[in-house]
């Protein structure tokens, strides 16, 4: 085992509202820009927030996506979601929507109409994971995972665990399918708890506070709603809860190819860029009320 260590601790960054449903610190690509954490291009971050009781329901109206994957987790609060493939869902705490752009797609992101009507806290995070080159036009898919369908990998000391989003920890394999090599661990700690995480080398590798605190590597602290940014060498990341603490791990191989973002677009050509557009312009991304 070698130790992969921290390179940077990012503070949570001001928020800003994605529509009016989602109050986010955007860490990814923040000021590290999208090559930093290959195939990660994007996080945005809920931090926990209390949204009042409305009759509307807040969110993001509808809005294309070609060329990756957004991946949503619940923590706090629930989420709707309607594309123009007709898939729809709804996902509360530790439930997490997986959904493929792929060659294109129209969806709307909102606010659950019952957690709209009652107000409540309000937690999650986003995730764009980029496609590979060979998969951008990839129809368009959905992966509704629930949490009680997450395998989870308990810490020998019995007081931490780790449910797996997608990739794997030892021998446990993840719930999602993924098109290239990502780890995306959900890890909840009980004050005192011990666990040691594992990537490859080289991969890009990150780890977000959602609520308590760990140290890690016996070395840093890591405080509530801050990113880890962790070195391309190492492997094994320890962690040492401080209090009750629940964490998002995610470790992906690069794909190392070039990446072209316009808005809800992500390529590898500028002229891939103008295609996009233009097929959306025209119709091509489907139909969404
Ligand atoms: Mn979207």
């Amino acid at each position: 085992m070698k130790v992969r260590n921290i390179s940077s601790v990012i503070s949570p960054p001001p928020v800003h509202f994605v529509g009016d449903g989602f109050r986010v610190h955007n860490f990814i690509p923040g000021n590290m820009g999208m090559e930093r954490m290959d195939p990660f291009i994007m996080m945005d971050y809920n931090s926990k927030f209390y949204f009042t009781p409305s009759e509307r329901q807040r969110g993001v109206d509808v809005h294309p996506h070609r060329g990756f994957e957004t991946v949503t987790i619940a923590y706090k609060g629930k989420v709707a979601h309607h594309d123009s493939t007709g898939n729809s869902g709804v996902i509360g705490e530790g439930d997490v929507q997986w959904m493929t752009a792929g060659s294109g797609i129209l969806h709307k992101e909102y606010h659950e109409e019952e957690f709209s009507k009652r107000g409540g806290d309000f937690q999650m995070v986003q995730l764009w994971v980029n496609l590979p080159a060979e998969y951008k036009m990839t129809p368009p898919a959905y992966q509704a995972i629930k949490n009680k369908d997450i395998p989870v990998v308990v810490s020998e000391d019995g007081k931490a665990e780790a449910g797996i989003i997608a990739g794997h920890l030892g021998e446990t394999k993840g719930a999602a399918k993924t098109f290239s090599p990502v780890q995306l661990f959900n890890i909840r700690m009980q004050e005192g708890g011990t666990f040691t995480v594992s990537s490859p080398e080289d991969y890009s590798t990150g780890l977000l506070c959602l609520s308590g605190n760990v140290v890690v590597n016996d070395d840093k602290t890591l405080n509530e709603n801050h990113f880890a940014v962790f070195a391309k060498t190492g492997t094994d990341i320890t962690l040492r809860a401080t209090a009750d603490s629940v964490l998002l791990y995610l470790s992906g191989q690069p794909l190392r190819e070039p990446i072209v973002a316009h808005g809800p677009f992500v390529m590898n050509t500028h002229q891939q860029i103008s295609e996009a557009i233009a097929d959306y312009r025209s119709g091509r991304f489907g139909h969404l009320e």
